[in-house]
């Protein structure tokens, strides 16, 4: 299959779109309507997107990133309004949460209707809506129809895309069309919070922090504990946190401890890789950058920088692979905040491996 690279000004990323790239948007959805699916923007990552409401057009999604079809999908929409044809018994807190933090970086659980197909689901009597705040994302959810499925655009496994020539690694030849719609800002894929249970249940930690979730509802909300935690026996309740998820090609561990010791273990891991003649990277803060001997070091920006790191992290798990790096060591963040999703990710990214020192 050829795929066409549909690149946009530069107004567009930013919502003004002209009348070329409106066509070329129009276009876009007229694939997903019949049928097809296209790689777009969002402030989270890449998405690769279907008519969510076509049973075909999910089957293809599973297809195309080689993804389990246990593992349900997140319907885009365009507007708020859109979810009363797809979701039913819509709580209260769900639109207090639509309200304080949409269009934006939220999936919320819900009950679907007859009208949403078991494929999109994974066969659950569920559905996770999301409203993305990127207009490009909209504007093609809108020309599609309005009800578009999309994870990541990534073959499964893989780190989800956060730019356009990861998406074209990995889709290229597999799906009809891609949007250059630029860097996606946040870098983490969306919040996911089950709004069909007492209290509602972050899924899948996010850029939206169980704070400010639990400051919007005026109760705690708590992170499924099987997310966080990779000893738990329980299944986790988002079907595809099972998965091992995120990982570059390399053997990525995670070294966790004060800066000093964490800086000694590391070089004397890499003295050993060397000897072994394995290439050796490091993801570091900025302030320790120069401090590893490996042979690429990437930073991940300000210590304790959490937007810059989230942002970053993707690209540079890509990049170790790029550069052929075949023993990575990271540092470790704090889990406050934000700080849970990036843990959340490279946690998987790394299997779990951690070294404490
Ligand atoms: P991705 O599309 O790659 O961002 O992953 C979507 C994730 O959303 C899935 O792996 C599930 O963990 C979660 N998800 C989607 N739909 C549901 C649902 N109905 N109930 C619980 N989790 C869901
Ligand atoms: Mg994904």
């Amino acid at each position: 299959m050829d795929t066409e690279i549909i690149k946009l000004e530069k107004e567009s990323r930013e919502g003004i779109f002209g009348r070329a790239d409106l066509e070329k948007l129009i276009r876009a959805g007229e694939i997903i309507k019949k049928g097809g699916l296209v790689a777009f923007p969002t402030e989270t990552v890449y998405g690769l997107g279907g008519n969510a409401l076509d049973p075909e057009a999910s089957k293809k999604i599973y297809e195309a990133k080689g993804r389990p079809s246990d593992n349900p999908l997140i319907v885009h929409i365009a507007e708020w309004d859109a979810v009363r044809k797809i979701a039913k018994e819509i709580p209260e807190d769900a639109e207090k949460l639509a309200e304080s933090f949409l269009p934006g970086p939220l999936t919320m659980v819900l009950k679907k209707t007859d009208i949403v197909p078991a494929e999109t689901t994974g066969g659950l009597d569920t559905v996770a809506v999301r409203l993305p705040s990127n207009r490009i994302a909209r504007a093609l959810i809108r020309e599609a129809g309005g009800y578009v499925a999309a994870p990541s655009a990534n073959i499964s496994g893989r780190p989800s895309p956060t730019e356009v020539k990861y998406v074209i690694e990995d889709m290229m030849g597999r799906i009809p069309a891609i949007i250059d719609g630029g860097e996606g800002e946040i870098g983490l894929e969306s919040t996911i919070i089950d709004m069909t249970i007492s209290p509602p249940q972050v899924l899948r930690p996010g850029f939206i922090t169980s704070e400010m979730l639990s400051g919007v509802l005026g109760r705690d909300i708590q992170i499924d504990s099987a997310v966080i935690n990779a000893d738990s026996k329980q299944p986790p309740r988002a079907p595809g946190m099972k998965y091992r998820h995120y990982a570059p090609r390399g053997e990525l561990v995670i070294v966790e401890g004060n800066d000093d010791a964490v800086i000694s273990k590391i070089n004397e891991l890499i003295a050993e890789d060397r000897r072994g003649g394995f290439k050796t990277g490091v993801m570091s803060c900025d302030e320790n950058g120069n401090r590893y001997n490996a042979d690429v070091i990437k930073l991940t920006g300000p210590f304790g920088d959490q937007k810059a790191a989230a942002h970053r992290l993707y690209s540079l798990l890509r990049s170790f692979d790029d550069e052929e790096v075949s023993r990575i060591y990271a540092e470790s963040f704090s889990s406050d905040g934000f700080g849970a999703a990036i843990m959340n990710r490279l946690l998987k990214a790394a299997g779990h491996r951690v070294i404490r020192v």
